[in-house]
């Protein structure tokens, strides 16, 4: 029940330097940023943003390809309630990558295509020599209604079906495509098990590893600006 000042005045009182703050509500962060005297670190607003994720993303497929100049992206599934789109279309527009949104309109933000992405409602064209796979969760708790079920899309089974990453949708992509997921993964509904267990293709595991790293790497970034130089 506290508002989110008082919350800003308790951390403030507690003279961290480094705070990492996850909310439910898009833009927390940025007010409390504006509040304390701690760095904060946004670790994932409401719908709006996730940049580490965006940093590990690109860590992991700069590790594999190279570069993320020039290579073809497509995110799928939930884009309008997925902060990890947002993030990564940012960063990814910025360095260079082709960037495709790829979805069911009810899960598509309104004028999303003015963010620099291209836009599909269909998987067998959107993923057409794709280098990349990005696969959202399906985020039924941001859907509304009863439980989640908000009517946004018909039934997990269809869903699936249309949307889902399975073998066949995956041929559609470069023969060397990556497929990734920022977690937590609805095998069954955005994606099959057998894509995201192949270790040829799926580098899930290691998106999560270089999560570690990136983190460590803007902890020890921020710590140092914010300290006296000796
Ligand atoms: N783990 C990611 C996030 O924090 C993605 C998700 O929850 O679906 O936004």
């Amino acid at each position: 029940g506290e508002t989110l000042l008082d919350t800003a005045a308790t951390l403030n009182a507690m003279h961290c330097d480094l705070l990492a703050v996850r909310h439910d509500q898009s833009g927390a962060p940025n007010l409390l940023a504006q509040k304390v005297d701690a760095a904060v670190i946004n670790a994932g607003d409401g719908t709006h943003e996730h940049p580490t994720q965006a940093l590990l993303d690109a860590l992991t497929i700069r590790r594999h390809k190279g570069r993320l100049e020039g290579l073809t992206v497509a995110i799928c599934g939930d884009i309008l309630h997925s902060r990890v789109a947002r993030s990564n279309i940012h960063l990814l527009t910025t360095m260079g990558s082709r960037v495709r949104v790829v979805g069911p309109p009810t899960l598509m933000p309104a004028e999303v295509a003015r963010l620099g992405v291209e836009v599909f409602h269909d998987m067998e064209a959107g993923l057409a020599e794709t280098d990349i796979v990005i696969m959202l969760r399906l985020q039924r708790e941001r859907m509304g209604g009863q439980g989640g079920r908000g009517g946004l899309v018909p039934s997990a089974r269809e869903y699936f079906r249309f949307y889902g990453l399975d073998a066949e949708k995956l041929a559609h992509t470069r023969p060397d495509s990556l497929v990734m997921h920022p977690g937590p993964m609805n095998r069954g509904v955005e994606i099959d098990s057998a894509v995201a267990d192949d270790p040829a293709r799926s580098v899930i595991r290691e998106q999560v590893e270089m999560g570690v790293a990136v983190r460590m790497a803007v902890l020890d970034t921020l710590s140092r600006v914010n300290r006296p130089v000796q």
